[in-house]
């Protein structure tokens, strides 16, 4: 059995009244494709905000390859190797593609304009890097034909990829990915279905998916965890979790 690259210790998030996370502990395993699953408000999103840091969790706490992650900020857990993209494509709207892509760079930029200006050659071999990472994940992903192409003309099926792409191109270890098939057609998420597979194949990725379209999830996802309420109430093997008594049970709302 893989070790474990992301724990998550006990992890409780109040929002006023509501307890949006009770008490969850979770493991996703290196190189495995873990499923979030469970109906709408079971606190999915909310368990991917406190991984990423975007809400921090109250009580808990979360472990990424044994280091303790919560309390650090979005920008400093994404340095530190966890790449996320959200359930409603947020991309730069005005800029194409490949400028999109090119955004995903930013963690390893310098904060300091001046540094290119002292150190010309660094900072040539720096854009040389980054172009040929960008080069890669848009090869891999497909984006060739409309890397200039301005993002809003796109169908939403290619934004979305080029929303992985961008997430891509921060070289993450594990990658996060909320309801990365919302709204496509069949044969779009067929495509995203692929590419997912490809980029966790390729760049060895662990990948923590949200995912509603539940033939997808059975299919793509090693292990999964179930939410219902704020409550696990499944993990394990995907087919097996996905028809235990307690989980159908939330789903038909029995
Ligand atoms: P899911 O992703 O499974 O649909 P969420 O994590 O979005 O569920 O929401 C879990 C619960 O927490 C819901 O009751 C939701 O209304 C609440 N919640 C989530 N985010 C906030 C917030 N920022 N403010 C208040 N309540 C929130």
């Amino acid at each position: 059995m893989s070790e474990a690259v992301l724990r998550c210790e006990n992890v409780s998030r109040f929002f006023g009244g509501i307890h949006a996370l009770k008490g969850i502990s979770a493991e996703v395993r290196q190189g495995e494709i873990f499923g979030l699953v469970g109906p709408n408000g079971s606190g999915k999103t909310t368990l991917v905000n406190c991984v990423t840091g975007f809400y921090p969790p109250q009580k808990g706490r979360i472990l990424f390859e044994g280091r303790q992650i919560s309390g650090q900020r979005p920008h400093r857990i994404a340095s530190n190797g966890i790449a996320r993209t959200f359930q409603n494509v947020a991309l730069f709207k005005g800029m194409t593609v490949l400028e999109n892509i090119l955004m995903g760079r930013h963690i390893f930029m310098n904060p300091n304009p001046l540094a290119a200006l002292f150190y010309p050659v660094w900072a040539a071999k720096e854009e040389v890097a980054h172009r040929r990472k960008v080069e890669q994940i848009i090869d891999l992903l497909q984006l060739e034909s409309v890397r200039d192409e301005h993002v809003e003309v796109i169908p939403l099926g290619l934004q979305k990829r080029v929303e992985l792409a961008r997430a891509l191109c921060a070289e993450p270890r594990m990658l996060i990915l909320d309801e990365p098939m919302a709204g496509m057609n069949q044969e779009e998420k067929e495509y995203m279905v692929r590419f997912i597979l490809d980029a966790q194949e390729e760049l060895g990725l662990s990948v923590l998916i949200i995912e509603h379209h539940l033939d997808v999830v059975t299919s793509i996802c090693d292990r999964v965890l179930v939410l219902n309420d704020g409550n696990k109430i499944a993990e394990g093997p995907a087919r097996e979790a996905m028809s235990d008594p307690e989980v159908v049970k939330a789903y038909i709302g029995g």
